[in-house]
């Protein structure tokens, strides 16, 4: 088995100060925040970012500002978010991406979202796909319904992509695909070869899915976005808690965990930063 590539999903666009006292909002605190998330084991580091109210937004400013701050600190892969938060209208969305990171997720189908409706009509993948080939940014695809993979895999041979393809399975959000315990194995049964995945499970799920995912040879998402209890009623402490669980976690199964380098590897990623 390869390595444990973690990723931390550090802020997202739900998750307010007042519920999670260790969300990182001002880019210096993302970028402390990405420091202490490297030495826990991470190696990529999913960004959202926020305005100076705490609140989401899809700002290119903030988004170059927390990516030089992660740059200056670290050697992680930075993933920008094209999802936003689930009403953020689609220029906004794309727009960050301009600032070439590494990589970006891409929702490639619409789902439900809690009382919200997470919008991915067809044309807006593929637009923000072909975006994201031009300026060689390597997607992640997000699957919160099983029908996104086959979406996926239908754009790629559409456009004679040949870049690696990585999934991410996002278990649990309320209204979409439940953590249930055959979901991975099923989901994965649906990969190409050569494919990797990594999964994460929303709240409760968070622990059952890690698991299982470092247990069938795929990767690991965690952080503030998808789990703020490091156990059951009490919040974690800081992202960088709740990396430091997932390697322990992956090393007790005799697994290691990957270094951003050995990441870029498994990703298909050139070596050197881009
Ligand atoms: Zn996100």
């Amino acid at each position: 088995m390869d390595p444990l590539v973690i990723t931390v999903a550090a802020v997202g666009a739900e998750l307010t100060r007042e519920q999670q006292p260790g969300l990182p909002i001002a880019p210096e605190e993302v970028g402390r925040d990405a420091e202490r998330c490297a030495a826990a084991g991470a190696s990529i580091y999913h960004l959202h970012v926020r305005d100076g109210s705490g609140a989401p937004t899809m700002d290119i400013e903030r988004f170059a500002a927390a990516k030089e701050e992660i740059e200056r600190r670290t050697d992680l892969i930075i993933q920008f978010t094209s999802g936003g938060a689930a009403s953020d209208p689609e220029e906004a969305r794309i727009a960050p991406l301009q600032l070439r990171p590494e990589m970006a997720t891409l929702t490639t189908g619409t789902v439900n979202f809690g009382d919200e409706i997470f919008s991915n009509p067809r044309p807006l993948v593929e637009r923000f796909y072909l975006r994201m080939l031009e300026l060689q940014i390597l997607p992640e695809f997000e699957i919160f319904e099983a029908g996104m993979i086959e979406n996926a895999l239908q754009m790629y041979e559409r456009h004679d992509a040949f870049h690696h393809r990585h999934f991410d399975f996002v278990l649990g959000v309320p209204g979409a695909m439940p953590a249930w315990p055959d979901a991975i194995g099923f989901l994965k049964s649906h990969l190409p070869q050569g494919a990797t995945w990594s999964a994460t499970g929303i709240g409760k799920s968070h622990l059952p899915v890690t698991e299982a995912a470092i247990e069938s040879g795929g990767h690991v998402r965690t952080g503030f976005e998808d789990v703020r209890y490091i156990t059951q009623g009490q919040l974690a402490s800081s992202n960088s808690e709740l990396i430091a669980r997932v390697a322990e976690m992956s090393r007790s199964a005799g697994r290691r965990v990957a270094s951003p380098g050995e990441a870029r590897t498994i990703l298909g990623l050139s070596s050197s930063k881009g």
